[in-house]
């Protein structure tokens, strides 16, 4: 059994949805095939859901848009314009509209994961729908029935022993069995739905390879495969051909978007090797990874990852940081879900770099500035150099403003912010 994972991108309109029909037509083994929402459409959810529900015009319109922007990839697939989907897609676009106007959830954060879910929900039905059309035999699985998850909505836990149980009760194969389900999204014990945190199709994707044993997990993506550098911010991008787990890890916590950072962990722990192939040249041979220590360190690799913030704090009176603050304030970090990418000290300040997170960063500030003086860098990039020369370091760093820099023996971090207008590289 296999498990191929196709993201936002790969099924943005129609042609990629018949793309998708196309590389699962090319094979024959038994597979769980795990979509993302469809392009963008989680982030015009998240935008929804940021919206105060009083300005209902708004909500409407933007539901609306995102409605049309479905039924013209429906209407672009089916010919027959009587096929169940086009009430499918009628039937959710309205359940969606009574969730998000809904006021009675216990937070925002749940309320998010009620709405922003349907994208999921209305992609995989659009894509069964589509393959049964073409006579491709598949199954569309509720993915809430099987992931079973922890209540910490927008980053809910995932319990591997009841996801695991559930797996092996729905999930059954045969002969090319086809099972089309939903990434991203789970199910706490009260029926609520949650989120497993942004672009986490592809944790599902691992999460089901990893339970069901899989023989190996193919998310197809718009790139080649990995490469050593972001296509779009780096020129001279090149493939990485294979690499380890670990070097995956931590391409992927320092901002590689190939792949979300908490999908290494379920395959390495079964030893199920990873491929990453292009969806636009599905023959290519893509990235493998695996347990492939000797292929690292033979390309320096660039990462670059945006949106981020400095934060420094000085105790008011002058106490060691690390001794008194640190426990407290990473608790609290770690309790809202805010993500640290670096952290340096000196004895009576400590400084981190971390996510810019929606809705987040005002509550922390105000919780901080109780205690600490506080000063803080907005708009800033993370830049990692992975198997770094000082020569690839001074060309990447020539154009930006340091605020902070630490080098181990095989990664170099800078905290900067860009002085010069893109492409200079
Ligand atoms: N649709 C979700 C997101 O955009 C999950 C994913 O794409 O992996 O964050
Ligand atoms: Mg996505």
């Amino acid at each position: 059994m296999v498990v191929y994972k196709f993201g936002g991108a790969s099924v943005k309109d129609s042609n990629g949805v018949r793309n998708l029909a196309n590389i699962v037509l090319g094979n024959n083994e038994n597979r769980i095939i795990v979509v993302s929402a469809i392009g963008k459409t989680t982030n015009a959810l998240e935008e929804i859901v940021k919206y105060p529900v009083s300005n209902s015009g708004l909500c409407k319109s933007k539901l609306d848009n995102l409605y049309k922007l479905h039924l013209e990839i429906v209407d672009n697939l089916f010919d027959d314009k009587n096929n169940g989907i086009f009430t499918d897609l009628k039937n959710d676009f309205e359940k969606l509209q009574s969730v998000v106007f809904n006021n009675s959830y216990k937070s925002n954060d749940q309320k998010y994961d009620q709405v922003v879910s349907f994208g999921e929900i209305i992609s995989t039905k659009i894509v069964s729908a589509y393959l049964n059309s073409l006579k491709i035999e598949n199954t569309w699985i509720d993915i809430c029935n099987v992931i079973i998850t922890d209540e910490t909505y927008r980053e809910a836990k995932v319990d591997m022993y009841k996801s695991g149980l559930n797996c092996k009760e729905i999930f059954r194969f045969e002969n090319n069995s086809i099972y089309i389900t939903q990434g991203f999204i789970g199910k706490t014990e009260n029926g609520f739905t949650t989120t497993l945190g942004r672009e986490g199709s592809d944790y599902t994707a691992a999460i089901l390879a990893n339970l069901l044993d899989a023989e190996k997990l193919i998310v197809w993506k718009d790139v080649e495969g990995i490469l050593n550098a972001d296509p779009q911010y780096f020129s001279n991008a090149k493939r990485l051909d294979k690499i380890s787990y670990q070097e995956a890890v931590e391409l992927a916590y320092f901002g590689a978007k190939v792949i979300h950072p908490k999908t290494l962990k379920p395959l390495h722990n079964k030893n199920i090797p990873l491929h990453v192939k292009s969806f636009i040249n599905p023959a290519g041979e893509g990235t493998t990874i695996q347990d492939y220590k000797e292929y690292d360190q033979n390309l320096p690799i660039f990462i670059l990852k945006k949106d981020q913030m400095l934060i420094s704090l000085f105790p008011k009176d002058l106490s060691f940081v690390i001794e008194d603050g640190i426990s407290q304030i990473f608790t609290y970090l770690s309790q809202h879900g805010i993500k640290v990418n670096l952290v340096q000290n000196s004895a009576i300040s400590i400084s981190f770099c971390i996510e810019n997170t929606y809705g987040k960063i005002d509550e922390l500030l105000e919780h901080l500035q109780k205690e600490y003086k506080v000063l803080y860098n907005e708009n800033l990039e993370l830049l990692t150099v992975r198997h770094y020369s000082e020569k690839d370091i001074s060309e990447m760093t020539k154009n930006r403003k340091i605020f902070i820099e630490q080098r181990s023996r095989h990664t170099a971090h800078f905290v900067v912010k860009d002085i010069e207008v893109k492409n200079s590289w």
